[in-house]
């Protein structure tokens, strides 16, 4: 097996940047600042086969997405699934972010990089990468759960500050976790806790009952993570939070005030009511469809929004 991967023909990947596939160990990219780290996993577990991977950037948990794929789907199928879902949400950032997409299986990168490949899902892979060069796939060892537990002598997991890098934070046991034991009682758990997805949880408080029919579109708004100015802000990816029509780029902002969305507004919230509001947008479709509306134009005319 080692041996058929270090003479992995690299023709094969010859479309494809000659740096966006790596088969190095890519954790040392975890600590780095300026990379968009974004970690993907297929699993089974007794509960069946699941999918999921998360973002980690500047040690915060800025997205995380898991599935429950059929009985009959296979753990590849899972791990490409993770990797096709990781690679469209990276096609949606910003495209002057670099991210790097960590794999721990090597079979679901090097079909994911293969042009020719016979598998539908890998092609779909293939080509997002094709068009978006700044994403870059690299394996990563897989981490024993009790990562917390290991002594790390080297300084190489130290952040610029000297303390040690939190092993807690470590994404592969957390998304594991999604996966593994009590998939739904983890994913409960980590939603009530998590402060990342405190703005959804409050809209949404029991996994159980949030809708399944979800789409990204939903969760960016609702996570007010997503490409707007107040959020690139806070997270150090953007100098500033204004929107180019001068108002202050928030997701509420664009859903009813900014001049470049008019044709999706919705009545301002009252002062004091913002959770009331957006439990009533969560929860009516036709606001939803509107939502909708505004995540994508913002996305695809990222241009237009950048801060003046
Ligand atoms: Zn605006």
């Amino acid at each position: 097996m080692i041996v058929f991967l270090l003479y992995f023909p690299l023709y094969l990947i010859s479309h494809l940047k000659p740096n966006q596939i790596s088969f190095e160990d890519g954790e040392t990219y975890i600590a780095r600042k300026d990379i968009i780290n974004i970690f993907t996993d297929g699993s089974e577990t007794e509960h069946g086969v699941g999918a999921a991977f998360c973002n980690l950037t500047n040690d915060i948990w800025a997205y995380q997405w898991s599935a429950k794929l059929n009985d009959n789907n296979t753990v590849f199928q899972a791990e490409l699934t993770a990797l096709h879902e990781a690679v469209i949400y990276a096609s949606h950032l910003p495209n002057h972010n670099t991210s790097n997409i960590h794999v721990d299986n090597r079979e679901s990168i090097m079909v994911s990089s293969n042009s020719k490949s016979t598998n539908e899902t890998a092609r779909k892979i293939f080509k997002i990468l094709l068009s978006n060069p700044t994403i870059k796939v690299s394996w990563v060892k897989e981490h024993a759960g009790n990562i917390g537990n290991e002594s790390r002598p080297t300084g190489k997991r130290r952040n610029k500050t000297g303390q040690p890098y939190s092993h807690t934070k470590l994404p592969k046991p957390h998304i594991k976790g999604l996966l593994r034991k009590r998939m739904l009682k983890e994913w409960q758990t980590s939603w009530k806790n998590g402060d990342t997805s405190r703005k959804i949880y409050n809209i949404m408080p029991s996994v159980s009952l949030r809708p399944t029919n979800w789409i990204r579109e939903d969760v960016i708004f609702f996570s007010q993570h997503g490409p707007f100015p107040a959020y690139l802000k806070r997270f150090h990816l953007s100098d500033s939070d204004y929107c180019s029509c001068g108002g202050i780029g928030t997701a509420l902002h664009y859903a009813t005030e900014c001049i470049y969305t008019v044709s999706w507004h919705m009545g301002k919230p009252a002062p004091n009511f913002e959770q009331e509001w957006l439990k009533r947008v969560a929860n009516n479709l036709v606001s939803r469809q509107k939502i909708r509306g505004i995540i994508k134009f913002i996305s695809e005319n990222r241009d237009l929004f950048r801060p003046p």
